[in-house]
């Protein structure tokens, strides 16, 4: 049962026109599928309607082809074929009872046209810095600020037609909308410039046209950067000031922060940085004028916050992307009482790196995210397997380890044996949130930590013992999964080097692993510490901070062009280094470190000049390698071994196969869980395809 204080939330609120069925609101946000893969598209938002979200819309959708973006993947939506393909989208919303939005946008300054090869447009002829590629946008003259007003309501009628609900008429981040109103980007001085009324005409006309042609029928939703936090926006006074100016035009006021260019970008922001409800301060600001619905985010997954956001109207509506990404059974979990299955977000971000730079969305928590239509998977249905009767070893109990046993036991399996090494369960789980900044990863070991619990009738779960072959053999299991995880490189191999670093032994008091220092409390013998990073993702940065924090003097260096350069899809590079530098870590980039002696580390810096760095210990992060000791050693019995000791398939999963992003393990082990029953398990099952096919041309 749920608690009564949480009734607010599942109380129907009016927009416009519409109706939302209750306070949870996935707000536009991207995912790769766009209106390329609309099977994934309606697959995907359908699912988070079916899990309770009364209002889900798009990713951003531009409106012509001079806002395009490719190669990132938008739901283009220049005409009426792209409306047919979203349309499936409308049709999976309205399914479950829910609204659909439409994100209806024009990138001007910030757009890539590069495929349509039309000039990108904006207020004033002022380079985008967040992308440069040698050009300068077209200033628009009065007849391309007509035109885009009328794309703006030939996409909004379009969208009305093919079933959308609420249509945006949007602007942040730092899109061209708000390029007009910035006094930075808008330099004009005709009537759409200069003063903050003239710097919002553009918006404000826009906004009158499209709720004029469809604002009977669709609510009008307008999502803007109440503080763009740089010079892309408007300042939280200007903000404020056009929401006055707008609010009568305006049907749903969905607010952020920040601006997609300059690096003070706030919104989906990273957990190593900000907490749950870091936007409040702003949409409180907005909430003093308005009293129209207004939906904010900031990584809400507390019932109890959420709750008291709507009573006290300082939220109308509970806007999520990731909570909704992590979990798109949230309201419905609420709604039912069921606390304990919600799996939060765990602000890593993997999602957005994905969705941007993959073209196809995942989540960490999430394992089913992305795969609804093309693996048929759905986060909460099972499907029995054919082979639920086998009994289950898993060696292993890190991220994959626990997601296999939890699908398998979800699956029917009733004796899944998760046999662990160490005492604690969680693998690199268990140590990760110990990093600074990522505590809020420790929900990963969390959600499955009480998932295993609620599962106990059938997954037996021991901890403290090493499994050898001969126990393997003899442990009666017929599968036998090993997802005994990875170990960083003792010797410093990486691809830099293409074998050990010369000299590096970790067995030395002066070289350190991560493992070392995270779990078996190994420090540094001395003052200065070099933390080399070949990985380039969160651990070297992460071990230099807490050594940092520790009171050694750090430098970190790295063989790559950028510090921590993964981070950058992940949204958190430049707070990332601005963190670093800030607490005195110094940083070096494209070092390659050859040989390391008691200290002395040699190799060549940039443009191969040699480089000697005296230190007095050095950490290497330079690649992890899989821990497929037993896994080998049960594929290389002999014939008929295996068969006698009543074993009928060797699994491995995770790390173990390959090191990987933790979202990618997880999802392995949860793919193997998945497809246990399948042919060949090993070999994960192809999935569909969306792409055109020349035998349809
Ligand atoms: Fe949250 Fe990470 Fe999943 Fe994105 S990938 S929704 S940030 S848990």
């Amino acid at each position: 049962m749920r608690h009564p204080r949480h009734d607010v939330l599942f109380e129907p609120i009016t927009i416009g026109p519409k109706v939302l069925r209750n306070r949870f609101y996935q707000v536009p946000h991207c995912t790769g599928f766009g209106t390329e893969k609309p099977w994934s598209q309606a697959a995907f938002r359908g699912m988070k309607a079916e899990g309770g979200w009364a209002g889900v819309c798009t990713e951003y959708a531009p409106i012509s082809q001079d806002s395009d973006t490719m190669p990132l993947v938008s739901s283009r939506f220049w005409d009426d074929a792209d409306a047919e393909n979203l349309a499936l989208m409308c049709t999976a919303v309205h399914r479950h009872g829910s609204l659909a939005g439409i994100e209806l946008h024009h990138g001007g300054v910030m757009a890539r046209p590069r495929e349509s090869r039309w000039p990108a447009i904006g207020p004033s002829q002022i380079s985008n810095a967040m992308y440069p590629d040698g050009t300068a946008p077209k200033e628009m003259d009065v007849g391309d600020i007509r035109r885009v007003q009328q794309d703006w309501v030939a996409a909004a009628v379009r969208a009305r037609d093919v079933g959308f609900d609420i249509v945006y008429v949007y602007g942040a981040h730092s899109f061209l909308l708000l390029q007009f109103l910035s006094p930075m980007l808008n330099q004009r001085s005709d009537a759409y410039g200069g003063t903050l009324e003239n710097r919002a005409r553009l918006w404000l006309e826009t906004l009158e046209l499209v709720r004029a042609a469809v604002g009977s029928d669709c609510a009008i939703a307008a999502r803007f950067a109440v503080e763009a936090l740089g010079p892309w926006g408007v300042s939280t006074e200007e903000g404020v000031g056009f929401v006055q100016m707008a609010d009568h035009l305006v049907d749903l006021w969905d607010i952020t922060v920040g601006a997609v260019a300059g690096m003070e970008r706030i919104d989906s922001a990273a957990s190593r940085f900000f907490g749950e409800g870091y936007e409040l301060k702003w949409t409180h600001e907005v909430r003093q004028v308005t009293q129209k619905p207004l939906v904010g985010v900031g990584r809400f997954t507390n019932p109890d916050t959420m709750a008291a956001l709507v009573r006290s109207r300082e939220l109308d509506v509970i806007g999520a992307a990731r909570p909704s990404i992590a979990d798109p059974f949230l309201p419905k979990k609420i709604e039912e009482g069921r606390y304990d299955e919600i799996r939060e977000c765990i602000g890593c971000n993997f999602c957005y790196s994905r969705a941007e730079y993959s073209g196809h969305l995942g989540c960490t928590q999430n394992a089913a995210a992305g795969e609804e239509h093309r693996r048929g998977w759905h986060p909460e249905v099972f499907t029995p397997a054919t082979n639920a009767d086998r009994d289950v070893l898993v060696v292993g109990a890190g991220p994959a380890g626990m997601e296999c046993s939890i699908v398998l036991a979800k699956r029917g399996f009733g004796r899944v044996h998760l046999v662990e090494a160490a005492n604690e369960i969680g693998g690199t789980a268990r140590w990760i949130p110990k990093l600074p900044g990522l505590g809020e990863w420790g929900r990963v070991l969390g959600w499955r930590t009480v998932q295993l619990q609620k599962l106990r009738k059938n997954v037996e779960i021991v901890t403290g013992v090493t499994i050898s072959l001969e126990q393997a053999l003899g442990y009666g299991a017929e599968l036998v999964i090993v997802t005994t995880g990875s170990s960083w490189a003792t010797d410093g191999l990486s691809g830099v080097t293409f074998g050990p670093i010369v000299g590096a032994d970790a067995g030395e008091p002066w070289v350190l692993t991560p493992e070392q220092i995270m779990l078996e409390d190994k420090r540094p013998p001395g003052q200065r510490v070099l933390v080399y990073d070949c990985e380039g993702y969160f651990m070297g940065a992460g071990l230099a901070e807490l050594l940092r924090e520790e009171g050694h003097q750090v430098v970190l260096a790295t063989p790559h062009e950028q510090i921590a350069p993964v981070c950058f899809e992940t949204l958190e590079s430049y707070r990332l280094r601005r963190r670093l530098h800030e607490i005195g870590v110094e940083m070096m980039t494209e070092i390659s470190l050859e040989s390391i002696q008691p200290g002395l580390a040699l190799g060549l810096g940039p443009y191969e000049s040699p480089i000697r760095l005296v230190m007095d210990a050095i950490v290497l992060v330079t690649q992890r390698t899989s821990r497929d000791g037993l896994y080998r050693e049960l594929m290389s019995q002999p014939d008929g071994v295996l068969r006698s000791a009543g074993i009928e398939g060797v699994y491995r999963a995770g790390d173990c196969v390959a090191p990987r992003v933790l979202g990618d393990a997880i999802f392995d082990g949860h793919r193997l869980g998945r497809e246990i029953d399948g042919a060949d398990p090993a070999v994960p099952l192809p999935y569909l395809r969306e792409r055109p096919l020349a035998s349809q041309a």
